[in-house]
């Protein structure tokens, strides 16, 4: 039960909505979750991140199928399957956002990859994956680009994974003509990747656009920056959270 939750847990992943929001990284669409154990996770009811506000805002889905413990819990979002695959994949995943942020579309569309260039986004990597709907859909799925199913979810967590499938490679996919999937092994760092994922992809873009040669990150900057703020929520953190405590945009009543 949601009431069962820590209200510590509860006010971070409210503020996190939150944050994602102001970052532009959502807005009426796009998701937040974080895992609560191996088989369950927590999620808000369908409804626009910038708008959760409280416990009755929130369901607690199981890892296997995606669907809601409580049979009785309020609509969820229809692409919570994104999310549930990627921790049934990946038990070492704690938290995931789904984002269809503007700046990233281009590059799931484009030839050129998206890739690492901006230092504070070297989790990017040299070649971030992206993911093809169209190389998953039967003549019975819908085909509006959505993640709808287990099979669809699953599809695009592989997209995420090492050639053997084992393990978690890469922190984002971008999924063609629709937006992206971002992984972390916390709350905190889910959201520093989505921030600086779209700041890499607009800073990309922007280059692409001054014309010339474009110089992206080595596989050795990649790896040396991505060390280097591995730990970096800790530090913007506290400033993420008084920016969104402090508008009149966001309410948190969570009791913490
Ligand atoms: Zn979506």
């Amino acid at each position: 039960m949601v009431s069962q939750i820590s209200s510590e847990l509860i006010h971070k992943y409210i503020d996190g909505c939150h944050m994602l929001h102001q970052h532009g990284l959502v807005d009426a669409y796009g998701h937040l979750s974080v895992r609560l154990s191996p088989s369950t996770f927590l999620m808000s009811r369908y409804m626009a991140p910038a708008l959760v506000a409280g416990k009755e805002d929130l369901v607690i889905y199981k890892v296997e199928d995606g669907e809601p413990v409580d049979a009785n819990a309020p609509r969820g979002f229809s692409e919570r399957y994104i999310h549930s695959e990627a921790y049934k994949a990946y038990p070492s995943i704690t938290a995931v956002v789904h984002s269809h942020a503007l700046s990233v579309i281009p590059f799931s569309v484009s030839s050129t990859p998206m890739s690492a260039c901006f230092h504070m986004a070297g989790f990017l990597g040299q070649k971030v994956p992206v993911w093809d709907c169209d190389t998953v859909y039967t003549a019975e799925d819908s085909h509006d680009m959505l993640v709808r199913n287990n099979k669809l979810g699953a599809s695009l967590a592989r997209a995420l994974g090492d050639e053997t499938g084992q393990n978690c490679k890469h922190a984002v996919a971008l999924m063609r003509g629709h937006g992206m999937v971002v992984v972390a092994e916390s709350l905190e760092m889910v959201i520093f990747r989505s921030i600086y994922t779209a700041q890499n992809a607009q800073i990309q873009q922007n280059a692409i656009g001054i014309g010339g040669a474009v110089k992206l990150f080595s596989a050795k900057e990649c790896v040396d920056s991505a060390q280097k703020t591995s730990g970096g929520a800790v530090k913007p953190w506290p400033l993420w959270t008084q920016e969104v405590e402090k508008s009149n945009m966001y309410e948190n009543a969570s009791n913490c």
